[in-house]
């Protein structure tokens, strides 16, 4: 539940929104089918001829891209190829206005001229270009399928925040965020949150990670059968580095776990199998949905109100030792199911093997559930797993992008992998950084010819997040509004008729989006920040743990920063003395670094400094819950550091007037550059500010 709003306040948000919109899109579906098909059997299974599995290739780092080879960028149509003008824009992208010539010197403001279409850089694109091309007609915008000399305002990466050396603009992946949603770095994310708070991150299967943990696993599981003989559970094994199902399988017991030479070095994550998902048409299905992070500092999610389910194509039965290995009937992964001979490919947005979410949840309120809270829970599960990745994002930012230094500012659209179990409870699988963005999908045309078909789903969904998405991050919009309500004044103290060109233009340009839908992403935080925002204390650990790493670039704390944390937040005492914090910072460092498989840098990751502050906590405040010792041992921080920076103002402030009581008179201040302070020479504020300032970790 959510804390200090009801749940149904998110709900009644998203009725008017999303929920409108699910009835409207199912409506319309209704019409396009067989009216009676609601409820019923789908199209039987077996209809299909089977295929030949292919054989399965290594995973790609973006998905979709296994099965089906990045294709050369298809070649454009000359009008696309070609820079297309935009309407209302000159081909110089300036103001097009009939009669009138686009220079300066047509007496017009300035303002009209220097209106042009955002430009995209689409050439790492990858399996994404198709869609990407769509939006960026959608919105009249200027693509550069080949790149571009001159800076872009927008590149798109098919996979990660390095496809291609950007110093400007905006590029829609975050640096790190591939290594974040990896299956163990992510399952330690959220072990941490639900350390801290347990109830509200219960949507995440109980994982262990292998084979660090395989002892832990055992005894764990055997303590509670011990406990509970009736319990027979099922596991999922998903190794580290698969995708698209690869590599997945389920046991019952840890002894069945394949540790044969495999383990050590291809490291996964097993995990609490959730038995009971929601059926349809005794079909296991799971939730694509898309979620757009469109900063990080400030945090600001939106979540696409529409996604796509992905069914399985063998009827569902509980997992028993005859049918664990029936990977059509547990695994929803489109990438499997599509070599499955019940796969049936849809024709329309509320049928066959992949569906819109919309559409399933039409049908599921048409049979009395409480989509409202559905949705309201499934936003509440985005919400809290982002706060969970997000700490450790911004250490991998601040160490691509330093602050100060020139450099793109990122937004990245996210996959969600959520499946309802029958009580309609959401879980949340996995989160993919590289959601796929195919708009086609593979088809049979005749035996062993195989066509890539549109498939009408899929560009249903990825087309309008990939626009909507662009339409958020507009670099222009605030220009091009700004210059509309110029252009209206300028147009309305010259007395222009109304119907004129020029006031046409001008209305055009105020609402350049008229043409299209609205915007299917939504905005939940920081909407709801206020119900969320107490689950952030990783988030501000992080700070303090970027306040002390020092040197630009790095992502680990050496022990020097570790020592000026402690004393800058005055956590040394008696029962804590330094050298008892260089051996905590050994102890914690040496394990971590022995279970990571990132040695970039030597020192303390942020999650080994989690570790060390959870520890300082707990001996700090012994009689409070986790959180709360954790809560209050950083406001104890965050309350020392700030008196430390205003003393610091303060110092600089009088140091910078006795300095100025000391120029002679007459002299100019500037003449004389201060002298910069000398190694071991007293400073006036004695707080220990002057003896980090000459360490390689300096407190900025
Ligand atoms: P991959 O990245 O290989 O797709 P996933 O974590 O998404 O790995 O798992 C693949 C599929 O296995 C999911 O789509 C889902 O159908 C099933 N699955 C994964 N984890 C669980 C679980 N804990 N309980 C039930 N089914 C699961």
């Amino acid at each position: 539940m959510l804390r200090g709003s009801p749940e149904r306040e998110l709900a009644a948000w998203w009725e008017a929104e999303a929920v409108a919109a699910t009835k409207a899109q199912a409506a319309k579906e209704q019409v396009r089918v067989d009216p009676g098909a609601a409820g019923e059997p789908e199209r039987k299974a077996g209809e299909e001829q089977p295929k030949e599995p292919a054989p399965a290739p290594p995973c790609a780092a973006e998905e979709g891209d296994a099965r089906f080879p990045p294709r050369p960028p298809p070649t454009l149509p000359v009008s696309l190829a070609k820079p297309e003008p935009v309407s209302g824009l000159c081909p110089h992208g300036k103001s097009r206005i009939k009669g009138r010539s686009c220079k300066r010197s047509s007496g017009q403001p300035d303002e009209y001229c220097s209106l042009r279409p955002v430009t995209v850089d689409s050439s790492k694109a990858r399996t994404s270009l198709d869609a990407l091309k769509i939006s960026i007609r959608q919105l009249k915008w200027k693509e550069f399928p080949f790149g571009r000399r001159l800076p872009c305002d927008i590149y798109w990466h098919g996979v990660s925040f390095h496809d291609n050396d950007i110093f400007s603009g905006q590029v829609n992946k975050f640096p790190g965020m591939t290594e974040m949603v990896r299956k163990i770095t992510l399952s330690r994310a959220v072990r941490i949150m639900q350390n801290l708070f347990p109830e509200e991150y219960n949507f995440y299967p109980r994982s262990w990670i292998l084979p660090d943990e395989f002892q832990l696993f055992v005894a764990q599981v055997r303590m509670v059968k011990d406990g509970d003989p009736s319990w027979k559970p099922t596991f999922i094994v998903k190794p580290d580095s698969g995708c698209q199902g690869d590599g997945i399988y389920l046991i019952k017991d840890p002894s069945d776990i394949r540790l044969s030479g495999t383990l050590q070095s291809r490291p996964a994550v097993v995990q609490e199998y959730i038995c009971k998902p929601l059926l349809i048409d005794k079909l296991k299905f799971d939730i694509r949905l898309y979620v757009l992070l469109k900063s990080l500092e400030p945090l600001e999610i939106y979540i696409a109100k529409d996604g796509l389910s992905r069914f399985c194509t063998e009827p569902y039965q509980e997992p028993s030792p005859k049918n664990l290995h029936h990977i059509f009937m547990h695994l929803t992964n489109y990438s499997l199911n599509i070599h499955s001979g019940n796969f049936i490919h849809s024709d329309s947005t509320s049928t066959g093997s992949k569906r819109t979410f919309s559409s399933i949840l039409y049908r599921l309120s048409s049979k009395g559930v409480d989509i409202k809270k559905v949705w309201s829970d499934i936003i509440s599960l985005v919400i809290k797993t982002v706060i969970a990745l997000t700490p450790e994002l911004k250490v991998f930012y601040q160490s691509d992008i330093p602050a100060g230094r020139p450099g793109p500012t990122c937004f990245q659209i996210l996959g969600f992998d959520i499946l309802l179990m029958k009580n309609l409870k959401p879980i949340l699988l996995e989160v993919n950084a590289n959601p796929s963005m195919r708009i086609e999908h593979e088809q049979e045309l005749s035996p062993g010819v195989f066509e890539n078909v549109p498939s009408l789903v899929d560009e249903e969904v990825k087309v309008a997040v990939i626009r909507d998405t662009l339409r958020l991050m507009d670099p222009l919009k605030k220009k091009r509004e700004s210059q509309s309500q110029l252009l209206g004044k300028s147009l309305a103290s010259k007395e222009n008729p109304p119907h004129s060109d020029l006031a046409s233009a001008s209305q055009g340009n105020a609402n350049p989006d008229a043409h299209l839908p609205s915007i299917c992403l939504k905005q939940v935080f920081p909407k709801y920040a206020k119900q969320f925002n107490y689950l952030r204390l990783v988030d501000r650990m992080a700070n303090l743990f970027i306040r002390f790493l020092g040197i630009k670039g790095t992502m680990k704390l050496g022990p020097t920063g570790f020592r000026t944390f402690i004393r800058n937040c005055k956590l040394s005492s008696s029962s804590l003395s330094m050298a008892a914090a260089d051996i905590l910072y050994i102890d914690i460092t040496r394990r971590w670094n022995s279970m990571t498989v990132d040695q970039r840098d030597s020192g303390m990751c942020l999650q080994a400094f989690v570790e060390a502050f959870f520890y300082l906590a707990q001996r700090k405040f012994k009689m409070l819950p986790l959180h709360e010792q954790v809560a209050s041992l950083i406001d104890l921080c965050e309350y020392h550091l700030s008196l430390l920076d205003e003393k610091r103002l303060v110092c600089g402030r009088s140091g910078t007037s006795s300095a100025s009581r000391l120029q002679p008179s007459g002299t100019p201040q500037e003449a004389a550059p201060p002298a910069p302070p000398a190694e071991g020479r007293p400073q006036p504020c004695t707080d220990g500010a002057h003896k980090v300032s000459h360490s390689r970790h300096t407190v900025s």
